[in-house]
């Protein structure tokens, strides 16, 4: 249902309902919990439930990404929408998998693969210096536009340092969790409850900014 491009738009974003721009269902679950803990009186409807499809991502930033997601999913719904580009930025791979995270190893949103070709990857890394650990860092930006060409997105963005392991640890969360390490937690983003991911976790700080510009 494509909007009338000259139709009054409604500038009080909380009396609307708002979309989420992904069907990502790890995603989906954090983002959930997370605003049912801000207690924002509006309700969020994954696209999905409204049969609208992912996007083309062809941007070269998560930046970039997020805004092409959240207009997208507001040009079709005709409502706001709140989109979320993220992944894991590794230094010593000249930051990759990056905004490619979710397509990694070919098939979109293929974990295990993704997984495993991470750890491929780092293997020649690994056998030139085993005792030193390789950072990781996840990213998180989130783009909230009041209407599919507002000129004022709302950007939030978050990150989050650890260690990429060789093995698998830990079988909560999603993505790259059971491989990311952090060393002050002794514990993979994988062996943590979701609530006490969400209180340090990429996404987790990039809500937060999210709703403290609301
Ligand atoms: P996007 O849907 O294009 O933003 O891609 C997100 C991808 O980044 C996911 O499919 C995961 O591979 C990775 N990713 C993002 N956030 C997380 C996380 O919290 N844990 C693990 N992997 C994540």
């Amino acid at each position: 249902m494509p909007i009338n491009q000259h139709q009054p738009i409604t500038t009080d974003i909380f009396q609307q309902d708002w979309v989420l721009a992904s069907n990502n269902k790890g995603k989906l679950s954090e983002f959930k919990r997370l605003f049912a803990e801000a207690n924002l009186n509006v309700t969020i409807i994954p696209q999905g439930e409204l049969n609208i499809e992912d996007a083309i991502e062809d941007g070269l930033s998560f930046i970039e990404n997020a805004i092409i997601k959240a207009r997208h999913a507001s040009r079709i719904s005709g409502l706001p929408a709140i989109a979320d580009d993220s992944g894991l930025c590794v230094p010593v791979l000249g930051n990759a998998p990056g905004i490619y995270s979710a397509r990694y190893a070919g098939e979109h949103g293929d974990d295990a693969k993704n997984n495993a070709k991470l750890i491929a990857d780092l293997q020649s890394v690994r056998a030139q210096s085993p005792t030193t650990a390789i950072k990781g860092l996840f990213v998180c930006v989130l783009a909230m536009v009041r209407h599919a060409d507002d000129p004022l997105p709302i950007i939030a963005q978050g990150l989050w340092q650890g260690e990429i392991l060789d093995k698998a640890h830990g079988d909560g969360g999603f993505g790259y969790d059971p491989l990311f390490w952090l060393p002050d937690m002794q514990a993979t983003a994988a062996s943590l409850s979701a609530s006490d991911k969400n209180k340090v976790s990429h996404r987790g700080q990039a809500i937060r900014q999210l709703l403290q510009q609301l």
